[in-house]
C-alpha cells in the first residue's frame, strides 16, 4: 500500500496534459521531470479552440492573462443551413454564464507560454528522448527505459504521451486507438477573401460557424488575434492508412484540394468562395481517432499514470479534446500530494479515474447529441421519435455542468471527506455533490 505523497514525479510527454501537470505539481509543491521526445524548436502548426473549464485553469496557474491576448476571443458559434439561416448558436464560452469568452488559439502560443512557465519554475525537462519502456515498478518506485538505451528512476511515473501513447501499451497493451472513418480538412485563409450572403455586409456574419449542407459541416472559425485569418475545414470519408499513407495524402496538395473541393456546387456561395481561396501550403488533415474507454488509468503497482489522450482521445465535436486534457493534470496534481493511510494511493486513483471518466463519458454524450442535433431535419425527427438524444442550445447555462464545475475543489472535497470521515461509498457521495454543485445548472 502506497500511503505517502511521491517525492518525484516522472512526467513523459511535453504536449498540453504534460506541461500543465508539471506547473500544477510544482504549485502543490511535488518536485517533477518532463521527458519529450521532440526538440521545444519545432514548430508547431494550427489552433486550438480552449472553453472556460480550460482557461479557469489556465487562469489558476497564472496564464490566462498572457494568453487571452494572443487569441481570438468569442462566445458562440453559429450553426446555419445551406441557406444561411442560423439554426442553432452553441456556447464554447461566455462570460457572465460561465466566467470567460472562449478562445481560439495557435497550438504553438499555447505551448510556448507552458513551456516559458515551467522554465521559470525550474522544472527539468530533457528534450530529445523517447520513452521505451516500464523496466520494473516496486515499493521502492518505477524504473523506466528510453530508445537510446538510457535509464531513469521515479515515484511515479505519469505518461500524457498522446493519443498513440507508449506508456498505455504497459496499463493496456490491447488498447489501440481506433479510427472513426473520417478525416478532416483545414487550411488557413484570409476571412477578407470570402464571398458574404448579398444581404448581410462581412464585418455582421457571424463567426466562428458551421454551414451544413448535403455534404455535411463546413467550419470557419477565426483564429488570429484581429480574427483576419480563418480555419476553414470540413470532413471527408477516407479508408485508414498508415504513417506513410497519411504522409502521401498530405504531401499531394493537389490532390487534397481536389478532395477538398468535392461536391463543391451543392455549398452557397460563402463555402464556395473559401474553396475558391484556399492557399495550398495551409492544407492540413485530421484523421479522427478515439482511445476506446479503459478499463483503468494506472498500473496494478500505481506508480504508472496515464492522463489526457493517452488515456481518452474523444471526438473532436465539443472542442473539449484538451481541455479534459487540463483537467485531468490540474486534478491528479491536486491528489498526490495528499496521499495518507487513511487516502493511500491506490484509492485516491480509483477515485480519480472515476470521477474523470464520468466527466469525459458526459463529453461524448454531448458529442453525440450535437452530431445528432446537425443531422438534416427528416434523420433528426426519425432519432427523436426513436428517442436518441438530441441537443438543444439555450442561454440558461446548460453547458454549466461542463464550463463551471471547479474540479480542484471536488476533489479537495473528496479527500477531506475521506480523511476526515472514511465513507464506503464515496463515489456516490461525490456524484452527488458534483450534481448539486452548481444551482441552475443542467446536465444534458
Ligand atoms: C488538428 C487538431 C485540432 C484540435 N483542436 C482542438 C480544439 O479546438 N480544442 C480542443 O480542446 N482540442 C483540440 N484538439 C485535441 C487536442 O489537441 C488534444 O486533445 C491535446 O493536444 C491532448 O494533449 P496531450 O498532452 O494529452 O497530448 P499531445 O498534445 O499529443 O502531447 C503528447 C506529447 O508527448 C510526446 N511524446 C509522444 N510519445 C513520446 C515518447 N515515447 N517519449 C517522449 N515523449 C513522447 C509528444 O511529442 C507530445 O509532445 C485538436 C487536435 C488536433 C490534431
Amino acid at each position: 500500500m502506497i500511503s505517502t505523497p511521491p517525492n518525484r514525479v516522472a512526467i513523459i510527454g511535453a504536449g498540453l496534459a504534460g506541461l500543465t501537470l508539471a506547473i500544477s505539481l510544482h504549485r502543490q509543491g511535488v518536485p517533477c521531470n518532463i521527458y519529450e521526445l521532440r526538440q521545444p524548436t519545432v514548430a508547431t502548426s494550427g489552433a486550438l479552440m480552449l472553453s472556460p473549464n480550460a482557461l479557469r485553469i489556465l487562469d489558476t496557474l497564472g496564464l490566462y492573462e498572457r494568453l487571452y491576448k494572443q487569441g481570438y476571443n468569442f462566445e458562440t458559434i453559429d450553426f446555419k443551413n445551406h441557406e444561411q439561416i442560423t439554426t442553432d448558436k452553441y456556447y464554447l464560452g461566455h462570460e457572465k454564464m460561465y466566467g470567460y469568452k472562449a478562445l481560439r488559439i495557435y497550438r504553438q502560443a499555447l505551448l510556448t507560454e507552458l513551456r516559458a512557465e515551467v522554465k521559470n519554475l525550474q522544472i527539468p525537462v530533457t528534450y530529445g528522448v523517447k520513452f521505451s519502456h516500464i523496466v520494473s515498478e516496486d515499493d521502492n518506485g518505477v524504473n523506466f527505459a528510453f530508445t537510446d538505451g538510457t535509464h531513469a528512476t521515479a515515484d511515479i511515473l505519469c505518461g500524457a504521451d498522446g493519443i498513440h501513447s507508449t506508456v498505455r501499451k504497459y496499463i493496456a497493451p490491447e488498447v489501440v486507438p481506433k479510427y472513426s472513418g473520417m478525416v478532416a480538412i483545414t487550411c488557413a485563409l484570409q476571412r477578407k477573401t470570402l464571398e458574404y450572403p448579398s444581404n448581410i455586409c462581412a464585418k455582421d456574419y457571424p463567426m466562428p460557424v458551421a454551414i451544413y449542407g448535403k455534404n455535411g459541416a463546413f467550419v470557419m472559425a477565426p483564429q488570429s488575434i484581429d480574427g483576419s485569418e480563418v480555419l476553414a475545414g470540413t470532413q471527408r470519408a477516407w479508408p485508414e492508412q498508415d504513417r506513410a499513407g497519411w504522409d502521401a495524402l498530405l504531401a499531394d496538395r493537389e490532390g487534397l484540394l481536389e478532395l477538398f473541393r468535392q461536391g463543391y456546387e451543392d455549398w452557397p456561395t460563402i463555402v464556395q468562395s473559401a474553396l475558391n481561396n484556399v492557399p495550398l501550403d495551409t492544407l492540413a488533415i485530421w484523421p479522427y481517432y478515439v482511445v476506446p474507454k479503459l478499463a483503468s488509468w494506472f498500473s496494478p503497482n500505481k506508480r504508472v499514470i496515464i492522463l489526457g489522450d493517452a488515456a481518452h482521445a474523444i471526438p473532436p465535436t465539443a472542442g473539449q479534446g484538451a481541455s479534459q486534457g487540463f483537467e485531468d493534470a490540474f486534478t491528479l496534481a491536486a491528489l498526490l500530494p495528499r496521499i495518507t493511510a487513511k487516502l493511500p494511493l491506490e484509492k485516491a486513483l480509483t477515485e480519480w479515474k472515476i470521477m474523470r471518466q464520468q466527466r469525459v463519458d458526459k463529453v461524448i454524450k454531448l458529442t453525440l447529441q450535437l452530431n445528432n442535433a446537425r443531422l438534416p431535419e427528416a434523420e433528426r425527427q426519425k432519432l427523436a421519435a426513436a428517442g436518441a438524444p438530441v441537443w438543444e442550445s439555450g442561454d440558461d447555462g446548460e453547458l454549466g455542468w461542463l464550463y463551471n464545475e471547479d474540479v480542484e475543489k471536488d476533489v479537495l472535497a473528496y479527500v477531506k471527506a475521506e480523511t476526515k470521515n472514511p465513507r464506503t461509498c464515496p463515489v456516490e457521495w461525490l456524484t452527488s455533490k458534483m450534481s448539486l454543485s452548481k444551482p441552475g445548472t443542467v446536465a444534458p
